[in-house]
């Protein structure tokens, strides 16, 4: 298994319950290397259904925010549009923070930190070869690649690259929201607040702790910031501000009160991607299907997860049938989605921002 993401740790965890080791190869030196992220919603059928088969839906329960699941959407002057508060028993879609869901999944498994794959070569005659950042070569009778956005396993069965959307993403963090902004909390409720313009949106979302992240979203091309330093704070703050110049003072808010800057211009790989089927490495999550962000690829990423190992624990005598029927099943599922998301993000992100309301109609119970 390569890479600790949702989709390689819910693998090793299911696989684990059912008494299989697996060795899980992970890039980052720690746990802590990089900041933990945001926050995801579970849904039902998905993420959550790949947290009870591993044995962790309890204790996600426990930890998660179903209150998260409130969702608030603006229009550009701050008049506000829609409210939707979920029902106290809602558990389909509750919130949680990226970095307790990794905790989670960690628990006891046996992750070698600081293993950096660069390359895997299928078909040797000891099984699947795979190269690492340090200089050693190791096989394996299967590599599964978790390794998300810019899989290095990916090559080895596909020679498709993610491309960019056209949609550009900043993101930026609110600490201690309640206290040190409560306006801004006020305005964020329990979960999500989103506000459309023409072809930009900006979304804040609440995290645990107090915190909450910021997004804001808009169409550009890949060089927009040729003028900007990405590196510096003020600048890419005065940069967003006039680039949603004109919207209501407490939504701009959400930016002049940031801390850092995070640039994440949003890649996708091709909807419905394929590939001939190669005896000794498969792929998973992002690495497969990386789609637009619209609360499915972690989902689809762990179920995934779940599912492969499933299959494997089924059939242990016979990897490569396990794995093909695995892939079939991948590939319809996440075709489904990842249609889903890209009709999505240009509905979200488009010169009437009316079409974001109605997609949320469509999908909001009401
Ligand atoms: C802003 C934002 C918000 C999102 N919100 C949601 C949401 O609410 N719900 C949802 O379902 N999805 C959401 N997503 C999508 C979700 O984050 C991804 O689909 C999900 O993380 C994919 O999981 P993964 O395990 O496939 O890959 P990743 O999470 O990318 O994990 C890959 C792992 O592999 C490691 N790795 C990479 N390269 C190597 C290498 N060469 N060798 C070894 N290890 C390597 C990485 O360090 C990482 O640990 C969001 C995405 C973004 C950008």
């Amino acid at each position: 298994m390569v890479g600790s993401g949702p989709a390689g740790l819910t693998f090793a965890r299911v696989l684990h319950r059912h008494g299989y080791p697996v060795a899980v190869l992970e890039r980052d030196p720690a746990p802590g290397a990089r900041p933990r992220g945001g926050t995801l919603d579970l849904h039902e059928g998905l993420g959550q259904l790949a947290l009870d088969k591993a044995g962790l839906l309890a204790e996600f329960q426990a930890l998660s925010r179903p209150e998260g699941q409130a969702m608030r959407i603006l229009d550009a002057d701050g008049t506000v549009l829609r409210d939707w508060r979920p029902r106290p028993d809602d558990r389909a879609n509750p919130e949680i923070d990226r970095g307790q869901l990794r905790d989670l999944l960690l628990g006891e498994l046996d992750v070698q930190w600081g293993r950096a794959v660069t390359q895997v070569v299928p078909g040797t005659r000891d099984g699947v070869l795979v190269h690492f950042a340090e200089g050693r070569e190791e096989t394996f009778d299967l590599v599964v690649g978790a390794d998300g956005a810019w899989s290095r396993i990916r090559p080895a069965v596909s020679s498709v690259t993610p491309h960019y959307t056209g949609v550009t993403l900043v993101e930026t963090s609110l600490d201690d929201v309640d206290t040190r902004h409560p306006d801004l909390a006020g305005l964020i409720g329990d979960g999500s607040v989103a506000v459309y313009g023409v072809n930009r949106a900006l979304v804040a979302q609440r995290n645990s702790g107090g915190h909450a992240k910021v997004y804001a979203q808009f169409r550009a091309p890949l060089d927009w910031h040729t003028n900007l330093d990405l590196a510096d704070v003020e600048a890419v703050r005065s940069g967003l501000l006039a680039l949603f110049d004109g919207w209501a003072a407490p939504v701009l808010d959400l930016l002049r009160h940031g801390t850092a800057f995070v640039h994440r211009p949003l890649y996708v790989l091709p909807v419905s991607h394929t590939w001939t089927h190669i005896p000794g490495v498969t792929l998973l999550g992002d690495a497969a299907h990386l789609m637009p962000p619209l609360g499915a690829g972690a989902n689809l990423a762990m179920l995934e997860g779940a599912e492969l190992a499933e299959s494997i624990a089924t059939d242990p005598g016979d990897l490569d049938k396990a794995v093909r029927a695995f892939e079939e099943q991948m590939w319809a599922r996440a075709g489904r989605w990842s249609k889903i998301t890209t009709a999505g993000l240009e509905r979200l992100v488009s010169p009437d921002p009316a079409e974001a309301l109605a997609l949320f109609d469509e999908v909001q119970p009401s």
